[in-house]
C-alpha cells in the first residue's frame, strides 16, 4: 500500500530508490545469572571475533581517496577490540559475577567511558564515542544482529535512500563516499550542519520525520521530493511517473542554468555582484569550477577534523588549503578557522541531542585549545604567500576575543619570520556576524577589521533563541522574522558606512527565495553553496536592484514575517 510521510526538506531534488534503513538505537541490556560460565565467555569471544570481522569488512570497501581519512578511524576500533580493558575484563566479570556477556560489557564500559569523560582534551574525550561506537558493535552482535550498523554494509549502500533516526555530519561524508541516492531523518533541522552538507553536496534530503522509521520496510521503494519535504513510500504507478517527469526537468533546468556559467554576475541596472561557493573539502573545488565561481567565499575547515583522532598538523592544513588555492587559480579564496562544537562533532555516529550551541564552540574553543588552533594559524598565513588567501574567524562574541586572537596572529608572524617562512603582511582578516551582539556592534567592529561575512545559519539561531538542529522548533527558524532583517541590514549599512566589504555566507544567501530581498537590502556579495550557484546568479542578472531597493524599504516597516513573505512571493513571481 502506498504512503506520504511528511518532513522537513532540507536539500532539493528528486530521489527514486530502495530505502536502507539504518538502526543506531541503544539496545536494551538486562542482568543475567549465568550457570554455564565457559560458553558465556566463549560466546563473548565469538562475538569480539565476529565484531572484528565486520570492521575488516568495512575497511575493504573504503575507497582508495577518500576526503577524510576514514581507515584511521576504523584501525583505531580494530586496536580498541584488541584492547584487554575490551577484550579480556569483561572476560573477568563474567568469571567473577556469573553474569551474562552483556551485562559484564556494560559495566566495563561504564568504566573506560567515565574515565574519557574527565578528560579536558576535546580529542582525548572524543575517545569516548569511540569506545561507545565499539561497544555498541560488539553488544548488537552479542544480540543476535549481525548487520550492526549501516556501516556494516556500506558497498549495498549504492544507489540506495537512507533513512535513519539522525546523522552526523561525519556520517554523511562516510556515505557519500558509497553513492547514496538521498537521506531522510527522524531528526534535524533546516539549517543543521548535515543538512548544509547535503545541499553541499547535491544530496536530495528531508529532516525532522518523527517517528516513520516504524511506517518503512527494508527495501522499500521511495521517492524523496527534497524539496516539498515529502517521501512516498511503495509510490503507485502514476505517482512514480509523475516524479520521473519531475526529475527529468529538473536535469533539464540544470542544463539551462550551465549555459550563463560564464557570464558576468551584474544586476539588469548594471551593479556587479561578486558571488563566491561555499566549500567544505578540497574536493569541492570540482564542483565550484563546474558552476564556473571565481572564488571561494567560505571553506568551511572544521570537515578537515572529523572522523579521525588527532587534530591535523600544520603541513596538512597546509596541503589541503594549497590544494584549494592551486584550483581557485588566482581566485579569492576565504578560509575559515576551525568551527568545531555543536552539531559539528569530531566523529561518526555521535549523539547529538545536548544543545552545545551556546558552548565551547568555534573560535571559544580554539582560544582555549592553542594546539588545535596554532597549527592551522600558521598553515593559513603559509598558503596566504600563494594565493589570494583571506582568513576568517567564527562565532566571535567580543572585543577581547578578537584582542586575543591579534596578538596570537602577531606571535605566529613573529615565528614564521624567524623561520624565513613567507607569509602575506596584508592577508586581508574578517569576522563572521554570527553572534547578534556582533552585529549590533557592525559599526565598532568593522574598523578593527579587513571584511565581515554574515552566518545568518548562527545569526538566525542565537537571535530568535532555538536549536538550528532541533525539528521540534523548527517552525520558528525563521530569516524573514524582522528582527533578523533588521540585524542584517544594519550590518550592511554599518559595514557599507565604513568602506568594509560585508558578504552573506550563510543558507539564506543560497536561497533561491531571498536573493531579491537581500539585494535590496544592499548586499553585494553573496557566497553560496555550488548546488544553488547558477539558480542564485539566473535570479541576480534578472533583478533591477533600484526596484528591489524601493520594496525592501516598503517591507522592513512590515511586523510579520508571513506578511513579508507574502509581498516577496510577488517580487519574485
Ligand atoms: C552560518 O552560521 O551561517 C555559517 C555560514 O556557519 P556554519 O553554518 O558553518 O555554522
Ligand atoms: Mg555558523
Amino acid at each position: 500500500m502506498s504512503l506520504t510521510l511528511h518532513g522537513i526538506g532540507v536539500s532539493k531534488g528528486i530521489a527514486i530508490g530502495k530505502v536502507h534503513v539504518v538502526r543506531n538505537d541503544i539496545l536494551e541490556i538486562s542482568h543475567k545469572t549465568i550457570t554455564k560460565v565457559d560458553a558465556e565467555v566463549m560466546r563473548f569471544k565469538n562475538a569480539i571475533d565476529l565484531a572484528h570481522q565486520q570492521l575488516e569488512h568495512i575497511k575493504e570497501q573504503i575507497p582508495k581517496n577518500p576526503t577524510v581519512d576514514i581507515t584511521a578511524f576504523i584501525d583505531s576500533h580494530l586496536l580498541m577490540l584488541e584492547d584487554s580493558l575490551l577484550a579480556k575484563t569483561p572476560i573477568d566479570l563474567i568469571y567473577e559475577h556469573s553474569c551474562n556477556a552483556e551485562w559484564a560489557l556494560q559495566m566495563q564500559s561504564n568504566e573506560i567511558i567515565q574515565i574519557f569523560e574527565a578528560m579536558d582534551d576535546p580529542y582525548l574525550s572524543s575517545r569516548k564515542n569511540d569506545v561507545e561506537q565499539v561497544v555498541n558493535r560488539i553488544q548488537r552482535v552479542l544480540h543476535g544482529y549481525t548487520d550492526i550498523s549501516f556501516e556494516t554494509t556500506l558497498a549495498f549502500l549504492a544507489n540506495t535512500i537512507i533513512l535513519a533516526d539522525d546523522l552526523s555530519p561525519a556520517d554523511t561524508v562516510l556515505m557519500q563516499h558509497q553513492g547514496i541516492l538521498a537521506f531522510a531523518t527522524e531528526y534535524g533541522g533546516t539549517t543543521s550542519h548535515t543538512a548544509i552538507l547535503a545541499r553541499s553536496l547535491g544530496i536530495p534530503a528531508i529532516v525532522g520525520l518523527r517517528r516513520a522509521r516504524p511506517y518503512i520496510k527494508a527495501d522499500d521503494t521511495l521517492i524523496i521530493d527534497g524539496e516539498q519535504g515529502v517521501i512516498f513510500v511503495s509510490p503507485d504507478e502514476h505517482c512514480l511517473r509523475h516524479y520521473q517527469i519531475r526529475q527529468n526537468e529538473q536535469k533539464h533546468f540544470r542544463a539551462v542554468l550551465g549555459k550563463i556559467k560564464s557570464s558576468p554576475t551584474v544586476s539588469k541596472d548594471g551593479i556587479p555582484i561578486t558571488l563566491h561557493a561555499n566549500i567544505e573539502f578540497p574536493e569541492d573545488m570540482d564542483a565550484v569550477k563546474r558552476v564556473g565561481s571565481k572564488g571561494v567565499g567560505l571553506y568551511r575547515t572544521e570537515f578537515l577534523f572529523m572522523n579521525r583522532h588527532s587534530p591535523p598538523e600544520e603541513d596538512e592544513h597546509f596541503d589541503a588549503y594549497l590544494k584549494v588555492i592551486n584550483a581557485m587559480q588566482g581566485g579569492q579564496v576565504t578560509i575559515r578557522t576551525l568551527d568545531l562544537g555543536a552539531d559539528k562533532q569530531i566523529l561518526s555516529n555521535h549523539a547529538t541531542n545536548c544543545n552545545s550551541a551556546l558552548g565551547l564552540r568555534a573560535i571559544r574553543l580554539c582560544l582555549n585549545n592553542s594546539k588545535l588552533f596554532k597549527p592551522q594559524l600558521r598553515a593559513i598565513l603559509r598558503a596566504s604567500a600563494l594565493g589570494q588567501v583571506r582568513m576568517m574567524i567564527p562565532m566571535v562574541t567580543s572585543f577581547q576575543e578578537l584582542e586575543q586572537i591579534f596578538i596570537i596572529i602577531k606571535e605566529i608572524r613573529a615565528e614564521l619570520q624567524k623561520k624565513s617562512l613567507d607569509f602575506d603582511p596584508k592577508m586581508p582578516f574578517g569576522v563572521m556576524l554570527e553572534v547578534p551582539a556582533m552585529a549590533i556592534c557592525t559599526d565598532l567592529l568593522a574598523p578593527k577589521v579587513d571584511f565581515l561575512s554574515v552566518g545568518t545559519n548562527d545569526l538566525i539561531q542565537y537571535t530568535l533563541a532555538i536549536d538550528r538542529g532541533d525539528e521540534a522548533v523548527n517552525y520558528l527558524y525563521d530569516p524573514l522574522h524582522p528582527a533578523v532583517l533588521r540585524l542584517i541590514k544594519m550590518s550592511i549599512d554599518a559595514a557599507t558606512r565604513a568602506d568594509k566589504p560585508i558578504s552573506m555566507c550563510g543558507e539564506m544567501a543560497s536561497d533561491s527565495k531571498y536573493v531579491k530581498l537581500l539585494l535590496g537590502l544592499g548586499l553585494r556579495y553573496f557566497s553560496v553553496n555550488p548546488e544553488s550557484f547558477l539558480e542564485v546568479k539566473q535570479i541576480i542578472n534578472n533583478s533591477n536592484i533600484k526596484d528591489l531597493t524601493k520594496f525592501t524599504d516598503y517591507t522592513m516597516a512590515m511586523n510579520s514575517s508571513s506578511k513579508i513573505a507574502e509581498s516577496l512571493k510577488n517580487i519574485n513571481s
